[in-house]
């Protein structure tokens, strides 16, 4: 089997590449024409095709990240990547397109976006959130855009989303949307495509192949949740850092991503001392031995903490 080769482009020269390949600010008087939901049947599964050889990977700064990110978010840029992913598209034609993710999901987003591919899976777009007014994530749905990170909550509730900390993904948002108990649903431009038993291309369904290739992989797929059941979303959460992320605070919302400081240093918790009392020092020293470990060596923590 063909070895996929991942390079980590490094420096301002792969910066400045990351950037332009996002194509600059959102142009906010540029009309976006609708997309078109897809209307013909799935095809029976093709042969197996590989993707492109290589992925790229980028570091990104606050600036390139432009409204996706701004100053309280849960990951600071330097924790997150653009990565170059092939697809393919709803022309039956391979892609390249670009998802942000989490510096610990890097490996695994490259992985269900080859096999994706592999599957002919097709997806209609690949684009950073910042081609849109504010990373509006409205916007990116009703334009049935493939994305991961987005600094933001979890709609209706106040803690961060899983996008916030660059471990989601939304496949063809519009062809498969977040539908609520309620009746209501978003994006509000879907309502065609509530009829989940509709087997056009690129919509999901539970057991289909393009959803057990994120689900054997350890993904959760929002599509077996009951309320909202969110058929375009995937998270790749790790149990050892989910549960402080469900303690965060969410604090309140900015646009601005200017003055951006610098990311926040907590030290591992200082291990006391106790001369006097050598039976008692022991379980305390693994106790803060193992909270050293957790702070030093897990890298999520210090997201955590940057947004106390
Ligand atoms: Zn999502």
């Amino acid at each position: 089997m063909k070895r996929r080769r991942v390079v980590l482009a490094a420096g301002a020269a792969a910066i400045g590449a990351g950037v332009l390949a996002c194509g600059g600010p959102p142009q906010a008087n540029a009309p976006r024409p609708a997309p078109p939901v897809a209307t013909t049947p799935a095809s029976p599964p093709a042969p197996a095709e590989s993707p492109p050889a290589e992925t790229a990977v980028h570091p990104v700064t606050a600036g390139a990240l432009g409204a996706s990110w701004h100053p309280g978010c849960p990951v600071p840029p330097e924790n997150l990547r653009l990565v170059d992913v092939p697809y393919l598209g709803m022309d039956g034609k391979p892609h390249t397109g670009q998802l942000i993710v989490n510096q610990d999901r890097v490996e695994q987003t490259i992985t269900v976006l080859d096999e994706l591919f592999r599957l002919r899976f097709p997806i209609q777009r690949v684009q950073t959130p910042d081609h849109y007014p504010g990373a509006e994530d409205e916007l990116s749905m009703e334009d049935n855009n493939t994305s991961a990170f987005n600094c933001r909550g979890t709609p209706g509730r106040s803690k961060w989303s899983q996008h916030a900390l660059g471990r989601a993904i939304d496949i063809n948002p519009l062809l498969n949307p977040s539908v609520y108990k309620t009746g209501r649903f978003v994006p509000t431009t879907a309502a065609q495509v509530l009829d989940r038993t509709r087997k056009d291309a690129g919509l999901l369904h539970d057991g289909d192949p393009a959803v057990r290739v994120f689900t054997d992989r350890g993904w959760t797929w929002g599509g077996h949740w009951a309320d909202p059941s969110d058929y375009q979303h995937f998270e790749l959460r790790r149990s050892a850092t989910a549960s402080r992320q469900r303690e965060l605070p969410f604090p309140s919302q900015s646009t601005s991503d200017s003055a951006v400081p610098p990311p926040r240093v907590v030290p591992p918790p200082r291990v006391r001392k106790f001369r006097s009392l050598a039976l008692r020092s022991i379980p305390y020293r693994r106790f803060a031995s193992r909270e050293s470990r957790q702070w030093c060596s897990v890298t999520d923590v210090t997201f955590a903490a940057s947004a106390r």
